[in-house]
C-alpha cells in the first residue's frame, strides 16, 4: 500500500486559497459527510494540461445543481484553479479530484443555507490497473447491485452517494480475485463498471449501452468521437447480458481507467484485438496537449 492520502506532500486548492495538504480538512459535522450532499470529478492532466477541463468542470457544476446546490465559482474559475493546482505541485501528469460539498451550519436533512465548499487536489497516478495486466485484458466479475432507476436517485450526477454500491461491488469482485465488476441497470441490462463505462465489439462495430441511468463518461464521448474519426460504427443501444457471448472484444473507458481492455466478465471471454489497440493508441495521442502534438 502506498502513502496514505492525507499524508501526501503538496498543496490543495481549498475555497479559493492554496493550503498545505495536511490542513485541507472538514469538520466531523459536515452535511456532505452525513447526507452525501457532495459531488466530485476525476480528471487527468497530460503534459501540463487537464484533458477536457471545461467539460469536467461543466459536469461538476451540473452535478451540484442536480443535488440542489450551486458551486460559488464559474466553470472558467474552476478551470483556472485546476491549472494552479497542477502548476503549484509541479504535476504535469496527474490525476485531479475537484470536490464540492455542503458545509456544517445546519445538521439535518434540510440544510438549504449551508455554505458550499470547493476543493481541488491532484496527485501522481500513472495507470489505474497494473500495466502488464492492462494489455492482457482485465478480469471482471458481475456485481450484485444494479445501477438504480433514475426515478429513484439523481443517476446522472457524479455524486458521492451513487458510489456506495460501486465500492461494495468492487470489494466483492476483488475478494473473488477480479479487478472490477460489471454492473447491470435496474432493468437487468448491461450498464457500466464500478468507475468506468463499457464497450463491446463484434464484426468490426462497437456497441455500448445508452447512458440513461449511469454516468455518461467524458472518456466515453471521446471514444465515440475517436471511433467515428476512424470510420468505425458505434451503436448505442440496450444490451442484454446474454448477448455478451456474441462479442469478440470488450474494453472499459474512464478518466482513471483510460481505455482498458477486458478479457473476462464472469464466464464471458474476450480477446483484446485490433480495434481496442487502435483506440488505445488514438486515445493516447488525443490526450496530449494540442500545441505539443503539433510540434512533435
Ligand atoms: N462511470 C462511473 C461510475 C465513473 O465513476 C466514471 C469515472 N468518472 C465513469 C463512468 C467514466 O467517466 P469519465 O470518462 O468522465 O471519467
Amino acid at each position: 500500500m502506498g502513502i496514505s492520502f492525507d499524508k501526501i506532500d503538496g498543496v490543495i486548492w481549498y475555497d479559493g486559497k492554496l493550503v498545505p495538504w495536511a490542513d485541507a480538512n472538514v469538520h466531523l459535522l459536515t452535511h456532505g459527510l452525513h447526507y452525501a450532499s457532495c459531488v466530485f470529478e476525476g480528471e487527468r492532466a497530460y503534459g501540463g494540461k487537464v484533458f477536457k477541463s471545461t467539460e469536467h468542470s461543466t459536469r461538476l457544476k451540473n452535478s451540484a445543481l442536480i443535488l440542489d446546490f450551486e458551486i460559488p465559482y464559474s466553470v472558467a474559475e474552476i478551470v483556472a484553479a485546476k491549472q494552479i493546482v497542477i502548476d503549484s505541485n509541479n504535476l504535469p501528469n496527474a490525476y485531479l479530484r475537484p470536490i464540492a460539498w455542503r458545509g456544517s451550519e445546519m445538521m439535518g436533512v434540510s440544510a438549504p443555507s449551508n455554505t458550499i465548499h470547493l476543493a481541488i487536489a491532484a496527485w501522481d497516478w500513472p495507470s489505474y490497473f497494473d500495466p502488464a495486466e492492462k494489455f492482457r485484458g482485465i478480469r471482471m466479475g458481475l456485481a450484485e447491485y444494479r445501477r438504480p432507476d433514475p426515478a429513484t436517485i439523481p443517476a446522472m450526477a457524479k455524486a458521492s452517494g451513487l458510489y456506495m454500491i460501486c465500492t461494495i461491488s468492487k470489494h466483492r469482485a476483488e475478494r473473488a480475485g477480479y479487478a472490477d465488476a460489471m454492473m447491470l441497470d435496474w432493468q437487468g441490462r448491461v450498464a457500466e463498471c464500478t468507475g468506468a463505462n463499457i464497450f463491446f465489439i463484434a464484426d468490426g462495430k462497437i456497441h455500448t449501452p445508452i447512458a440513461d441511468c449511469f454516468l455518461a463518461g467524458i472518456t466515453r464521448a471521446t471514444v465515440i468521437d475517436l471511433a467515428g474519426r476512424r470510420g468505425i460504427e458505434v451503436i448505442e443501444r440496450r444490451i442484454m447480458p446474454d448477448e455478451l457471448s456474441g462479442f469478440t472484444e470488450c474494453f472499459m473507458s474512464g478518466t482513471a481507467a483510460e481505455i482498458t481492455p477486458v478479457a473476462e466478465i464472469a464466464d464471458w471471454k474476450f480477446t483484446p484485438g485490433q480495434i481496442s489497440a487502435q483506440l488505445m493508441a488514438d486515445f493516447a495521442a488525443e490526450v496530449q496537449p494540442k500545441d505539443k502534438a503539433v510540434a512533435a
